[in-house]
This record gives structure tokens, sequence and C-alpha cells, in this order.
């Protein structure tokens, strides 16, 4: 009986659980809509502010990506509380078992990816709203930024999937490196997986590579803080 009662009621908190994901989702794109809404008008006057800003967005979501890799391969600890277990450890498991990542589904992918995506689209209407070309500029970056970094995980998980289950437009993103191909990813999967952090669509790679920008970052902060990358 108390078996019984305690499935139920997991699998509740698990439908809840999705059930909020879905929300998240939902709100992340809804106000992605909002944004277009008060962006599509002022299109044909800033026309080459806005690929600019667009092209920008999708570089820096590329890098903070890499960042948030690089620190979680670098730093992160499986024993720490919460970021541990649900962070932390599917980084470690992702270098021993890549393919594992395939087995989740959209809304478990999106989970944390989608999670601070609505906070920075807001940031990024209001500042829009604001009416002038800065406006525009920064506003579109901030967006496109938050929508290219929410969506990374389904990419990172296409760049391992059978072609067979990657959709074609997908394939089509990849192909033309849009998004972050299969190839280029697997460079990172080489041992002892110290470059290629960024999975968004990769391209900041070939420069922080060429500058020694992560080994670098590791030199700063081991003289910073006396401690060692690395360490689990
Ligand atoms: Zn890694
Ligand atoms: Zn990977």
């Amino acid at each position: 009986m108390k078996t019984v009662l305690k499935t139920v009621s997991r699998s509740g908190f698990e439908v809840a659980g999705r059930a909020f994901l879905w929300l998240v989702i939902l709100t992340t794109f809804g106000l992605f809509g909002v944004f277009l809404f008060y962006l599509l008008p002022q299109v044909m006057q800033f026309a080459g502010v806005i690929i600019v800003a667009l092209v920008l967005g999708w570089l820096a979501a590329d890098f903070i990506t890499g960042l948030i890799h690089w620190f979680g391969d670098t730093w992160g600890k499986p024993s720490w509380p919460i970021l541990g277990k649900y962070f932390i450890e599917d980084f470690r498991i992702h270098h021993i078992e890549p393919q594992k990542i395939c087995e989740h589904d959209f809304v478990y992918m999106c989970a944390s990816s989608f999670f601070f995506a609505p906070y920075v689209i807001v940031g990024g209407i209001y500042i829009l709203l604001q009416g002038d070309v800065v406006g525009v500029f920064v506003g579109t970056i901030i967006v496109s930024m938050a929508m290219w970094g929410a969506l990374t995980n389904l990419f990172h998980k296409w760049a391992h999937d059978n072609p067979v289950n990657v959709p074609r437009l997908a394939k089509w993103l990849q192909r033309t490196r849009i998004i972050l191909s299969p190839d280029h990813h697997q460079v990172h999967h080489t041992y002892p997986h110290l470059s290629y952090y960024a999975i968004t669509n990769g391209w900041v790679n070939y420069v922080l590579e060429k500058i020694k920008f992560f080994r670098a970052l590791e030199w700063i902060i081991c003289k910073l803080f006396r401690t060692t990358p690395r360490q689990s």
C-alpha cells in the first residue's frame, strides 16, 4: 500500500512538474510573439540594424552556452547541493555516455535552458519599447540571445541523435552551420574534453580556441582563488 501511494504521489509530482515546464516553454514563445509584434512594424526602417543584432544575439548565445558548459566541466562538482544532482551530474554522464541525451524528450531537454528565457525576453521587450535605434538594436540582441540560448539543449541533442530522428529542417540548419553540427561537436567529445565548449552553433569555438580563452580564464581563477580545475 505504501509503495502504491509513493508511486502515485511521485507520478503526480512529475505531472505537475511537466505542466509547469510546458507553462514556462509556452510563456517564452508567447513573449517572443509579443516582441515580434512590437518589432515587425520597425523592420523596414531598421532592417540592417536588426539583422546585425540577430547575428550578435546568436553569437552571444553560443558564447554563454560555452561559458556555462566550461564552468560545469571545469569547476562543477556532482556533490554540490541541488545544482550538483540536477546539473553537474548530467555533464559528467554526458562525457561517459553521450548518446544518453537522446533518451530525453522535448520537455526534459528544455527544462533548464528555458527557465531564464522569459525574464530576459521581458527585459528585451522593455528596451525595445524605448523606441529609438539603440532600443531596437539592444532589445533584438537580448531577445535573439534568449531564444537561441533557450533552444540550445535541443540543438545539442540533435547533434548526438540518429539522423532518422532529427527533423529535416534541423538537418538543414546543421548542414548550414546555423545550429551545432554533429561533426563540430564531436571535437568536444574527444578526450580530454577541453575544447569546443560552445554548443548553440559552435562558431565562437574557433576564436576562443585560437586565443586560448578558457585556459587563460582557468589560469586567472587558479591564481586568484588558489584552486585547481577539474577536481571531480
Ligand atoms: Zn563537456
Ligand atoms: Zn555533447
